[in-house]
């Protein structure tokens, strides 16, 4: 991420993860993304314990949407992505749905970047996977992921958010397929950040 572009919106503020008095600085940009809108990206850190977060923030009004994207050349790694805290990232061929939580971070990455962070999970989940079954599940998907990278194998990239500050971005709208969230999928993304 690119720091000196931030400006400083607010400082000295109370850190609400260690308390300490005039530590926390929060920082934001604006960046305009074509064919989805302004966007608020925002930086928050705490000198003191070390605290760093960011988050994205549609600047615009938007509806609860699913955007869905048919990853199947690695030209399609190029495509961008912006991430918002509250939007919930799912590649079926994976079997990978990650609910964003409250350690949930926003970015404005590209495809490949968003494969890098899942691939980042799946690592994690196997260092602390309890059995080998679980070990070698993981490892199977970060082959697909690779594969996919190679483009040998086609995923689909599904990111849903009940607020709409997330999306997939291309100008070739014509790949990306846009609904809007029902009430009822809405309703369902009341829990944890987990990888299920
Ligand atoms: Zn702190």
């Amino acid at each position: 991420m690119e720091e000196r572009k931030f400006t400083l919106l607010s400082a000295e503020l109370r850190c609400p993860a260690c308390q300490a008095e005039d530590a926390f600085t929060l920082f934001g940009r604006t960046e305009k993304i074509p064919y989805f809108g302004e966007v608020m990206e925002t930086m928050l850190q705490c000198k003191n314990c070390g605290l760093r977060s960011s988050d994205i923030m549609c600047l615009e009004q938007k509806e609860p949407t699913r955007y869905k994207y048919k990853v199947s050349n690695p030209q399609d790694l190029f495509i961008k992505v912006v991430r918002s805290s509250t939007g919930v990232i799912k590649i079926p061929e994976l079997g990978i749905t990650i609910t964003p939580g409250p350690q949930a971070e926003g970015y404005i990455s590209n495809i490949e970047g968003v494969l890098e962070r899942v691939a980042d999970v799946v690592k994690m989940t196997i260092k602390w996977a309890d059995t080998t079954d679980q070990k070698r599940k993981g490892e199977e998907v970060l082959n697909l992921i690779k594969l996919a990278k190679d483009g040998q194998t086609s995923l689909t990239l599904i990111i849903e958010d009940p607020f709409g500050n997330s999306a997939i971005v291309s100008e070739n709208e014509a790949k990306i397929e846009k609904k809007r969230l029902s009430f009822s999928e809405i309703e369902q993304y009341r829990m944890p950040q987990t990888l299920r």
